[in-house]
């Protein structure tokens, strides 16, 4: 539009705008054409279309630029035209709507309708209006704002948010669209399946009912604070992979969500929404739960818990496998597992492997394997092959400890069928050369040994061993080697070091014993992995000893030796009495012979005599009785010993055999017995114990009687220690009988002795043991030392019965009782107090007493403080 033209509507409208008002005087008109000139400029630069119409039929009157911009018609075209003649209003009834309103209230704001353009086609406006009166006729002035683009846009947003909502319906996700003041707007089916709560339920709630909540993943309540759009809302932050437990107000389970949330902020940077969606992952977190479980299980497992394939590798091992072997999980994986099986074992496993693939499992299958350092433990299977995945699941125990005692029963138990063997051959067998080989036989076929043979020691210069009896598949090793009992390179071998010393020697691994050298290839040949030399022993001396060989490495255990010691001592014995027996029969000869003489030599009384020696229990013979009987008659006191060593060793064998036999049956884990066979089973074990101890009481006092050895273990002992041990060991029968034992400031010290601790414990425990017996219940025993002339003096002191004056002199006599002791106890042999003072007086030591009946006693026995041996 021209310049010109704009004036012209300026001046048209401003001429409008001063008639509309009543001016009247010059100042005002001043002000008026100011105004007149702002109304028409801003007329004329609107944008929006302005047009003046008369009210009566809608005339217009004038129009802006804007007006013809939107329509299309021009100024000249409209002018005094009707708005109804140019088909400007695009629908009659919002034209009427539009006319009532202004009538009503004078003006319109706003008022949203279409208009027709001049080519035909609609704009919608937002119209507004104000009647006002033009020489005395009503007119309106109407400003249109073209909004058709805002309500494309409108209309195009309205299609979006449908679309919108319809995607959100069907997601399967659940989605739920939070206010900002965590207010739900919008929630879809998904979200009410999942938390199983309905529209009407979720929408506008700000918190759930308190039979619903959520949980966390540590099984902890999540508080509203916890909730994803409180959590959002708090960081500002989108939320990733929270996961929560959905515990449903309904009957239903509870389900497991994995959730997302995230912000819509406005331009200036404050949340609008919080637009929260879950999926349902409870079977997923079921998965993992249970998996966690399992490996929990397999983590925790006391047991070892492995997974391998057919081809022998481990392919995963828990942490008990690795502890247990030693190694670490690399090592146990890149190797196949039966390189990790102990030798001999290593055959058997394959089979059981290739038996279990093919039957599916295999129960309590047992082997050893070697655990990193050398160690080997025992293992007792389960397994089962999974065929789809060509896998084996397999469980195994340790059960070493188990295996162990159970083979150290089954060597006890061979130790002692060889003892029992050996010992009935001891009874039966009249010739020296055949028990030997006996021995020998008995060794390897009872023991299972590779080989046992029997050397005597020769006394010459080369001192050679001589080889007397043999039994074995490996006998003919002895053809092929030299042992000599001297103390050179051939004689530091078990047997020549178990006859230069006279006690045990054994190699318990050959191959690799440094002592074993000379001998070690032919013992290679042989399958010798270990033996055992034992000393045969007589009054002192090593005159030989039995030699056994094992296949196994280290066969052979503390209880096994101790058992087979026993057994040597009986050799022993039994070699010494068929040396004897000769003899003695050439004596029962002479005897029976002179049996005239002697009767003869008795009538006249004069030629021989005896006396009895009452201190000693002893009978003295004199040297004429000895010439005239033709023989020492000290031989009969031998033999008699010797008759209670050979029923000792008998009876011993077999109650030993009754005790573990006993022992092993209430240690049955299955727990077979009942109460009343477990109480007399308890009884058999407590009468065998006693029965043993009388038995190796026997066994003290022959070798005291027979100038045996009494096999002392001298070395440096405390003691304080053994007393305390002693007082230990008695401390039930002290508190039943309320009693009081109290030891000096002399034991508050260690008293270090040259001794042999187990025998001087047994004096302790002897005269203890009395000094309990024969107290009155509540007293007091004392136990002390007193240091003197460089000897120790100890004493133990009880307040009880007391011994008759009558029976003091023959207290320590063999099988000796008091009169006043057999009332008190019945339990008593006699045999303690001589068994001590033969203890004590091998010590160097002396043992007395002081006495009162009635009052108590006082034992006492000193001992040389720097004892450096033993009485030879
Ligand atoms: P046991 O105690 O088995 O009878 P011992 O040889 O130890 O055998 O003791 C022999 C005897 O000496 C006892 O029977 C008892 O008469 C007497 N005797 C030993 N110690 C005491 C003591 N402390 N008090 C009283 N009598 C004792």
């Amino acid at each position: 539009m021209s310049g010109l033209n704009k004036n012209k509507i300026g001046a048209s409208v401003a001429s409008i705008f001063r008639f509309s008002k009543k001016i009247n005087n010059k100042q005002t008109e001043q002000k008026l054409q100011e105004a007149e000139e702002k109304f028409s400029a801003a007329f004329n630069a609107s944008p929006d279309l302005m047009a003046i119409t008369k009210f009566s039929d809608g005339t217009i009157l004038e129009v802006n630029e804007g007006y013809s911009k939107l329509l299309g018609f021009t100024r000249a075209e409209s002018i005094g035209k009707t708005t109804t003649e140019l088909l400007i209003w695009g629908n009659a009834k919002g034209r009427q709507k539009f006319v009532d309103l202004l009538l009503k209230t004078g003006q319109v704001i706003d008022f949203e309708t279409t208009l027709r353009r001049k080519n035909g086609t609609m704009v919608t406006v937002l119209d507004s209006a104000r009647i006002f009166t033009f020489q005395g006729e009503k007119c309106v002035l109407s400003i249109a704002h073209d909004i058709t683009n805002r309500k494309q846009f409108e209309a195009v947003l309205k299609e979006k948010e449908e679309k919108y909502y319809t995607l959100i319906q069907k997601i399967e996700a659940g989605v739920v669209v939070h206010g900002p003041d965590t207010k739900i707007l919008v929630c879809n089916s998904a979200a009410q399946e999942i938390l199983g709560l309905t529209e009407d339920q979720l929408l506008g709630k700000t918190a759930f009912d308190p039979t619903w909540s959520f949980f966390k993943e540590d099984g902890s309540v999540a508080n509203v604070m916890d909730y994803p759009v409180n959590l959002v809302i708090k960081t500002k932050k989108p939320l990733r992979n929270y996961i929560l437990r959905v515990h449903r107000s309904n009957d239903k389970n509870d389900v497991w969500v994995l959730i997302s949330a995230d912000t819509i902020l406005n331009k200036n940077g404050k949340i609008v929404q919080v637009v929260v969606t879950f999926v349902d992952v409870t079977k997923r977190k079921i998965n993992e739960i249970e998996r966690e479980q399992f490996f929990r299980f397999f983590n925790l497992s006391t047991d070892i818990m492995v997974i391998a394939d057919p081809n022998g590798a481990f392919k995963k091992v828990n942490p008990t496998c690795l502890n247990l072997l030693g190694y670490t999980e690399k090592e146990l994986l890149s190797k196949s597992f039966i390189d990790f099986v102990y030798c001999d074992d290593k055959q058997p496993t394959l089979d059981e492997m290739a038996k279990q693939i093919k039957i599916g499992s295999s129960l309590n299958f047992e082997n050893r394997y070697l655990c990193k350092g050398g160690k080997v433990v025992w293992l007792s299977w389960r397994a089962t092959f999974n065929k789809a995945e060509g896998l084996t699941y397999a469980t195994a125990r340790d059960i070493t400890e188990k295996k162990l005692a159970e083979i150290a029963i089954d060597r006890k138990n061979r130790a002692l069928k060889i003892v029992s063997g050996i010992n009935q051959s001891l009874i039966h067998i009249t010739d020296e050369n055949v028990l030997l080989n006996d021995a020998c036989h008995i060794a390897v076929e009872i023991g299972g040994y590779l080989l046992a043979w029997v050397g005597f020691a020769v006394q010459d210069k080369n001192k050679m061993v001589e080889v007397v009896a043999r039994a074995g598949s490996g006998s003919t090793y002895l053809d092929d080697i030299k042992i000599v009992w001297a103390n050179n390179e051939y004689g530091r071998g078990p047997t020549g070091s178990a006859i230069r010393t006279g006690k045990t020697q054994m190699s318990r691994n050959i191959s690799i014993d440094p002592k074993m050298i000379p001998w070690r290839k032919s013992a290679k040949k042989y399958g010798f992995k270990s033996s055992i030399a034992l000393p045969l022993i007589n009054n002192r001396k090593t005159f030989g000893t039995i030699n056994i060989y094992s296949g196994e490495i280290d066969a052979f255990n503390d209880d096994e030796v101790r058992i087979l010691e026993e057994l040597a001592s009986d050799l022993s014995f039994g070699i010494i009495t068929q040396r004897n027996r000769a003899e003695q029969l050439k004596m029962v000869e002479v005897i029976k012979s002179n049996e005239s003489t002697l009767k003869e030599a008795q009538r006249i009384g004069h030629f021989g005599n005896w006396s009895w020696d009452m201190k000693t229990d002893k009978i003295v013979w004199s040297d004429e009785y000895y010439r005239i009987i033709g023989f020492d008659p000290k031989k009969i006191d031998q033999m008699k010993s010797e008759f209670v060593s050979l029923a000792s060793h008998q009876l011993r064998t077999p109650l030993t055999g009754i005790k573990w036999l006993s022992e092993l049956l209430l240690r049955d884990p299955e727990k077979t017995l009942t109460a009343d066979q477990n109480d007399l089973m308890n009884g058999i074990v407590m009468s065998t114990k006693r029965t043993i101890n009388l038995v190796d009481d026997l066994l003290d006092v022959s070798r005291i009687d027979t100038g045996k050895n009494l096999n002392l273990n001298v070395k440096p002992v405390d003691v304080v220690t053994l007393i305390n041990f002693a007082i230990n060991e008695k401390r039930p029968l002290i508190n039943q009988n309320n009693l009081t034992v109290e030891l000096s400031d002399a034991l508050s010290k260690p008293i270090v002795l040259k001794v042999d601790k187990e025998k001087i414990q047994q004096v302790f425990e002897n005269l203890l043991d009395n000094a309990l017996k024969f107290s009155t219940p509540g007293s007091k025993i004392n136990i002390g030392a007193n240091f003197e002339n460089n000897q120790v003096t100890f004493f133990v002191k009880d307040n009880g019965v007391g011994i008759p004056l009558a029976n003091q002199s023959k207290i320590f006599a063999r099988f000796y009782r008091a009169d006043n002791a057999t009332k008190i106890d019945n339990t008593g042999t006699g045999l303690g107090l001589y068994i001590a003072k033969g203890i004590i007086e091998y010590h160097h030591g002396k043992i007395w007493f002081e006495s009162k009946e009635g009052k108590g006693s006082t034992f006492y026995f000193s001992l040389p403080l720097n004892v450096s041996g033993v009485k030879k």
